[in-house]
């Protein structure tokens, strides 16, 4: 399948690390821009390095990104550019555009420096997680990408000796702490999460009742009103939020016709396609099973050959729609 041998070629540039503005990426983007033109495409590129094949007016634009986190995996970014590709050429004179977005894993995010917006988006991207792996299904739509709080909570306590001050007269921090985490984890319900994934500890001695503790909080949600329920219930104030992404509009129509009963999920990561939805542009996702767990950003990455090719299947149908849907 060429879909397949394509990703191979990319992945052959560095060894699977094609790191954002790098030689590695620019040659990247030299072979596909070498597709887009096989596939009758007009190549271009933006400022920020963003490479577009396009087709007449183009006001519907497919695709994803070619730089790798050090040591990534085959499919990331690469699948949603090479199966656009393929759905461009499937799709002989379709007005559509394939682009290829620098720099998404480390930012400046190509995407974030778009000097001009399509008016419709469609992003194949693997799905990162065993969500799919576990339902037995190939494909999800996908809804939304979840928003998210950081913070911190510090608990004060009363230094003393651990040997000679009596269990009933301490006040120790890390042990209000430690009730804490748990409150975390049971606030998170219904697809939020909600996560302590670093604590300090002061004085931090193992013969001193602790005096200080502060536990990071980090909570994700699908919606605005789950992430504020999620932070009422553990009771901390956010440092940081931003908010949650709904996929939206002709994309999200095309794919839900074009892929009756598939699962729809909510992306727990973000993409370039939350940052054209933020931007106001109707943008759909689909995703496609990860293989071996999940696991991603690295060599294991993996996704089947036949999961692949529904995929392709299922794009090319859903920009088909699409671009007949945004030309009426
Ligand atoms: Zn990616």
């Amino acid at each position: 399948m060429r879909v397949l041998d394509r990703l191979d070629e990319l992945y052959a540039i560095g060894g699977g690390s094609r790191l954002a503005y790098t030689p590695e990426e620019d040659a990247a983007h030299e072979l596909a821009a070498g597709w887009m033109r096989e596939a009758g495409l007009e190549v271009s590129r933006d400022e920020a390095g963003n490479l577009f094949g396009r087709r007449g007016e183009a006001r519907v634009w497919s695709g994803s990104h070619l730089d790798t986190v050090p040591d990534g995996g085959r499919f990331d970014g690469a699948l949603g550019v090479v199966a656009a590709v393929e759905a461009a050429e499937r799709l002989g004179d379709a007005q559509l555009a394939v682009v290829a977005f620098r720099a998404e894993e480390s930012g400046p995010m190509g995407s974030r420096r778009l000097t001009e917006h399509p008016e419709a988006f469609l992003e194949l991207h693997i799905e990162q997680g065993p969500t799919l792996e576990r339902l037995g299904e190939p494909l999800a739509v996908v809804t939304g990408i979840v928003g998210q709080a950081r913070g911190s909570v510090s608990f004060e306590g009363r230094a003393a000796h651990a040997g000679t001050t009596p269990m009933e007269e301490r006040a120790d921090a890390l042990v209000e702490a430690a009730e804490f985490v748990l409150r975390v984890r049971n606030s998170a319900r219904d697809g939020a999460r909600a996560t302590v994934g670093a604590l300090e500890v002061e004085p931090g001695a193992a013969n001193v009742v602790p005096a200080r503790a502060t536990a990071s909080v980090d909570v994700r949600a699908p919606t605005a009103e789950q992430l504020d329920a999620v932070i009422e219930a553990i009771g901390f104030e956010p440092a940081w939020r931003q908010e949650p992404i709904a996929m939206t509009g002709a994309p999200l129509d095309a794919l839900r016709a074009v892929l009756p009963g598939a699962p729809e999920l909510v992306s727990g990561a973000g993409h370039d396609a939350m940052v054209l939805a933020a931007a106001g542009v109707p943008t759909a996702m689909l995703f496609v099973r990860s293989l071996n767990g999940g696991i991603s950003h690295s060599p294991d990455e993996l996704s089947a050959g036949e999961d692949v090719e529904l995929a392709v299947d299922a794009l090319t149908a859903a920009l088909e729609r699409l671009v007949r849907t945004v030309d009426e």
